[in-house]
């Protein structure tokens, strides 16, 4: 699902941010992406988006080679992922059913099959009643659940996250997670980078540790291993 070979991903200000990364993610894992602030989670979550490009090796994300990928093209690896955000990133201006929606209305669904799907997502979630608030009206983890909702609506195969429940109190976060873990149970492969230890103690998901650019730690029920 996601191939990495030889990555490394060097800044234009000549910070090493990952070094020689290999790491083959399959259908249905639930990865989580630990260690030390500064080590290059975020960039490793940014090359499967295409939100930067590496320095060095071979990137294949959904059978599609990420490193020589032409611009017109990203929209359609996009296509294939959910993204969420530790600071949600949903659209102000718009409902919670819009901010969802768009994300079909974009790649010109069905009015009815969007109602539909929206209808679905947003009870998957847990948002039912919130149709026409705006996301000012929410709370931390309502955003958060809006958010999923968008990045899922479209079926996608991979849903990659950065810290989603960096900004929210643990009760929430645990709920946040479950929703996670009914995706994932549905066959979507999951990449989380998060500093949550408790959470990653308790799911015992495939861990991976980046330390100084590099993975030093690759477990299958896996667990936090540092103390913060
Ligand atoms: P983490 O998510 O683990 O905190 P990052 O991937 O954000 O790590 O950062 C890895 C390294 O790359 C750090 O040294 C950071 O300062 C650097 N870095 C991240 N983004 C940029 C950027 N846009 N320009 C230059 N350096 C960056
Ligand atoms: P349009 O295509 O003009 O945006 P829609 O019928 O898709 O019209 O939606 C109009 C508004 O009605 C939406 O912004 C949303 O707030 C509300 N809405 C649409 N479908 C539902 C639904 N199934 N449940 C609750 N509210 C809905």
């Amino acid at each position: 699902m996601i191939h990495m070979t030889g990555i490394s991903k060097v800044y234009k200000n000549g910070s090493v941010a990952l070094s020689d990364i290999s790491i083959d993610i399959e259908k249905g894992d639930f990865l989580f992406v630990v260690g030390p602030s500064g080590a290059g989670k975020s960039t490793f979550i940014k090359l499967i988006f295409r939100e930067e490009l590496p320095t060095k090796g071979q990137l294949v994300v959904n059978g599609r080679n990420v490193t020589n990928m032409p611009l017109s093209e990203i929209p359609y690896l996009r296509r294939g992922l959910g993204i969420v955000f530790q600071d949600y990133r949903l659209l102000p201006e718009k409902t919670v059913y819009e901010n969802v929606a768009f994300a079909m209305r974009v790649i010109e669904a069905p009015r009815r099959e969007i109602q539909k799907r929206v209808n679905s997502v947003m009870d998957l979630v847990g948002l039912k009643d919130k149709f026409r608030c705006f996301p000012n009206q929410l709370s931390g983890g309502e955003q958060q659940r809006v958010a999923i909702a968008r990045a899922i609506v479209n079926n996608p195969v991979v849903v990659i996250a950065d810290e989603p429940t960096g900004n929210l109190d643990p009760e929430t976060s645990w709920d946040i997670m479950r929703i996670f873990e009914r995706i994932n149970k549905s066959g979507t492969t999951i990449v989380m980078a998060t500093h949550d230890k408790t959470i990653v103690d308790a799911m015992r998901k495939r861990v991976i540790a980046i330390e100084r650019g590099r993975i030093v730690r690759d477990q299958v029920k896996g667990v936090y291993g540092y103390e913060d």
